[in-house]
């Protein structure tokens, strides 16, 4: 797990979380690449200067004199341009304005977990009350290997027992993921990313064009001996009965579009490479903004984006002291977070009839 200290727009460098991985990262243009010093406070070098890290990380550790701080902002402040230190911090009322005016129409929002919890969705991290730890059941060597894809291979049945649980139809959207499908229906959302598999965004009706599904989804699968394209719902009936969906073609097993560890990210998810450049406001929910790469997602819009974080926890770059002037953090509980910036934009009776109409779509589906 790398925990993006700081971003800038083509170099980054990450201090590595886990106790076995001490020591820098950087991460240029998808390519990661680890120093042998285990300094762990230097948190950013100028973009510009890619001799500094290639040459020396003890450099850095010396200008930093053991404590992080970023040149290329020091900079940016003394010459004048772009330090923003005079500037008021904007709030969740100056975001709303900025959305309901239309001033922001290229909205990028970033999801995780968090938005899902809501509905009644078991968080896979949370410690106790976390998927992982209510895995006992299935006798897996570690909790994680349920996605691990060598795994899999050997043996997908605690995969299709925990995939009967995720199904997509056994949890219902809440008021985050229909505040997004708003954003939708006013043209002003230009994409979702979202860490989630429970596939609730396109039940919200948020079209799969307007999704990035960074971990996949239940929508579609795949033959893993043969490679045949199957949709989602083919798998269902068998899944349902607790039982492991083969190939008509070959008989292989077929694995719902998850993507596992070991797996590539889906190639969607190269859009953020045209999404974020244009981005004008960048909304973060209910993420720990942990895992890479979407973490460091939320360093890539222009400096002069207002990004908005609505989580439990401050995460990214929230935690550290260097927020930007236009950098706004609702904390505490999401839904509530939500609610509080639909009532500042004055959407409140919208999205109640927007839900309301939707659950009985849903329940009228139920009834045919
Ligand atoms: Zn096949």
């Amino acid at each position: 797990m790398l925990s993006p200290l700081l971003c800038l727009c083509r170099f980054r460098v990450y201090q590595s979380l886990r106790p076995k991985r001490t020591g820098l990262f950087a991460v240029k243009d998808g390519q990661q690449k680890k120093f042998s010093s285990s300094t762990s406070r230097i948190i950013c070098v100028p973009h510009f200067k890619q001799d500094y890290l290639g040459s020396s990380a003890g450099f850095l550790q010396t200008l930093s004199n053991g404590k992080g701080f970023c040149i290329w902002s020091q900079a940016r402040g003394l010459f004048g341009r772009g330090g923003g230190g005079s500037r008021p911090q904007q709030n969740l009322e100056d975001i709303a304005r900025g959305i309901k005016e239309k001033e922001y129409k290229k909205v990028v929002v970033m999801v995780g977990a968090g938005i899902s919890t809501p509905s009644g969705i078991p968080d896979f991290r949370s410690p106790g009350s976390g998927l992982y730890d209510n895995l006992q059941q299935y006798n897996l060597p570690y909790a994680e290997a349920i996605f691990e894809i060598n795994y899999f291979h050997y043996n997908p049945q605690p995969f299709f027992t925990l995939a009967k649980e995720l199904y997509p139809g056994n949890y219902q959207p809440n008021l985050t993921h229909y505040f997004v499908r708003l954003l939708y229906d006013k043209g002003q959302l230009l994409r979702l990313y979202t860490q989630n598999i429970d596939g609730l965004e396109r039940i919200a009706g948020i079209p799969p064009s307007k999704l990035v599904e960074a971990h996949g989804t239940f929508a579609t699968a795949t033959c893993t001996v043969c490679r045949k394209e199957f949709p989602g719902e083919d798998l269902r009936p068998k899944i349902m009965a607790g039982a492991i969906p083969k190939c008509s073609t070959c008989k292989g097993v077929i694995k719902p579009d998850i993507v596992f560890f070991g797996e590539e990210l889906p190639q969607q998810f190269l859009m953020y490479l045209t999404d974020f450049p244009v981005a004008d406001l960048l909304i973060i929910m209910g993420t720990s903004l942990e895992v890479e790469p979407f973490a460091s997602l939320a360093g890539a819009v222009r400096g002069s984006v207002p990004r908005l974080l609505i989580n439990r926890d401050p995460v990214g770059p929230f935690a550290h002291s260097s927020l930007r002037h236009n950098d706004v953090a609702e904390l505490g509980d999401v839904v509530s977070g939500v609610q509080k910036l639909v009532d500042s934009l004055g959407w409140t009776q919208e999205l109640q009839a927007l839900m309301a109409a939707e659950s009985e779509k849903t329940s009228k589906d139920r009834e045919e």
